[in-house]
């Protein structure tokens, strides 16, 4: 495991390269960026395409060509997770040696009928369906399908399972692992190796001690710490960004093309304009002059997040 030499911070961009970047991403790159820059810290770049379908597509290359067009830089060589899957089996066998992997057969509907109410991610919580089959029955599944791996979480009322942390926009969090997803995947059927598992593993091999990125995943922080326990790894601090909205309310996602980056960079033609705006509109600055993330660096804080937090406000279109 690397360790960061000094205690300058570490922190990370880890786009998933499923589409265009859009506005969203960037404000979670930049408050990444921004919170490490600020104190002087590193930031490292992985590209998150475990999923064969994002590996050969187009779009890595845009989202380092977005990134470094909107001035962000990084420190080292961009880490590619399909590089990676030695390090993410070496930690499955090692959940396995602690006896806590098991395979589970149930199919994408049967989860929705089994399950009790969604983790915040939209995950259903798992009922434990395959939780104690027998050496039989496993044998005679697999031979139909293979089945996905998940490890076990301790039961409720096991203090083990019940996880506390500090992020620092949302503040305290309180998370009972077997409430909000019950026994979680890390590897799927397919045999790809789970976000969840190669997230821990990652951040802990990059040294990273901050992991700022989408509130969409403060959910899964309480997976990741159970993790990092039980592989013996560090935990990063997490600070959750907050998630922009449209004027109607609704989240904004890859499917709002006009805020893709491609759209954006056409609009506002630089990334000072850019910047500036988005900066303006999330209390990042006091107005939406042109702005460089160099020049934002000079007085970020996460004061600044946290006044806005509640708003994932966006500025009129
Ligand atoms: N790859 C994820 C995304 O693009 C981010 C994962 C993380 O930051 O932990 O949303």
């Amino acid at each position: 495991m690397t360790a960061s030499p000094t205690n300058i911070p570490v922190g990370r961009f880890a786009p998933s390269p499923s589409g265009r970047m859009h506005l969203g991403n960037v404000y979670a790159m930049l408050l990444a960026w921004l919170s490490a820059r600020s104190r002087g810290g590193r930031v490292l770049m992985r590209v998150e395409d475990l999923d064969p379908r994002t590996k050969t597509g187009p779009w890595t290359d845009l989202l380092l060509d977005d990134l470094r067009w909107l001035g962000f830089d990084w420190d080292g060589d961009v880490v590619y997770q399909h590089d990676r899957l030695d390090l993410y089996q070496a930690a499955y066998e090692h959940l396995r040696d602690l006896g806590l992997v098991y395979p589970c057969f149930c199919s994408r509907a049967e989860l929705h009928a089994a399950s009790a109410p969604h983790a915040s991610d939209g995950t259903p919580v798992y009922a434990g369906t395959c939780r104690a089959l027998s050496a039989e029955e496993v044998a005679a599944r697999t031979a139909v399908r293979s089945p996905a791996w998940r490890v076990r979480v301790p039961d409720t009322g096991d203090p083990q399972g019940e996880v506390r942390f500090v992020d620092r926009t949302y503040g305290p969090q309180h998370e009972t692992l077997a409430q909000e997803c019950g026994d979680f995947v890390v590897r799927r059927s397919d045999g790809v190796f789970a976000y969840q598992l190669a997230v821990v593993v990652d951040d802990a091999e990059m040294g990273v001690t901050e992991v700022v990125r989408g509130r969409d995943l403060l959910g899964s922080v309480a997976r990741q710490r159970y993790l990092q326990e039980l592989l013996g790894l560090p935990h990063p601090a997490y600070a959750h960004v907050p998630l922009l909205v449209a004027p109607d309310g609704r989240r904004l996602s890859k499917r709002d093309g006009d805020l893709d980056m491609g759209a954006l960079r056409e609009r506002f033609g630089s990334p000072e304009r850019l910047i500036g705006w988005l900066a303006g509109a999330t209390g990042l600055a006091p107005d939406q002059t042109p702005r460089s993330a160099d020049q934002l660096a000079a007085c970020f804080s996460w004061d600044m997040v946290r006044a806005h937090r509640s708003d994932a406000c966006m500025p009129a279109r």
